[in-house]
Formats: structure tokens, sequence, C-alpha cells
């Protein structure tokens, strides 16, 4: 077993802190990545849906698939392995990509501070 080390440090969109291994986090589109403890706080402000806690658990669960899937590539090295986790990864990215937007458009973005 090996822990999730990023390969570098992200910062959360919504407030500039880092987003360091073990946090919970999302992924924005077309912004980066967000502590879910920043997002949760913005999205409280604008009310909770069923809908919209749905789709926080889904993203959350393709955001945590994306970094484990790019760590599993880096272990992998140069090969083919390698390259069909990265398909894989790019695969999730576009399903997470969806239900991202679909989250933005529920609660009508994420403005920056
Ligand atoms: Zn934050």
């Amino acid at each position: 077993m090996y822990s999730i080390m990023p390969l570098s440090k992200w910062k959360c969109v919504l407030c500039g802190e880092d987003v360091i291994e073990g946090q919970r986090f999302f992924y924005i589109p077309g912004k980066g990545y967000a502590h879910a403890e920043c997002v949760y706080e913005r999205l409280a402000e604008k009310g909770y849906s069923r809908e919209v806690a749905a789709l926080m658990d889904a993203n959350e669960v393709l955001a945590y698939a994306i970094v484990r899937l790019k760590e599993a590539a880096r272990i992998a090295g140069e090969g083919e392995v390698s390259k069909e986790i990265t398909d894989a990864r790019k695969k999730i990215e576009g399903l997470a990509a969806k239900l991202e937007k679909m989250l933005v458009d529920l609660v009508g973005g994420f403005e920056e501070d």
C-alpha cells in the first residue's frame, strides 16, 4: 500500500490555501480543485437540495478516482499499463466534467472571492 501524494500541491480555487493529502476535495470544471469544506460552505449559502447533495457525493468519488489513477499511472511508468490507466483517467475526467457542470448549473456557479 502507498499513500496518495500529489506531484504538486494544488491551491483551493475558493480559499487560496493548499489542498493537501488526506483532505477531501472537489474538482470544479474550468477552475480547479477546491476543499470539500469550502464547496459545502458556498453551497450552504445557496441552500441544498437532494440533487445537489447527490451530485456532490458523485463528484467527490470521481475526483478521488482521478487522483488515484494519476498516481497509479505514475507508478506504472512508461509502458502500456500506464497508458491504459491514463486513458481510464481521461474518461473519468470527462464524466466528472459532465456531473460537475450539472452541479455548477444547479447551484449557479462558484464565484471566487
Ligand atoms: Zn479551500
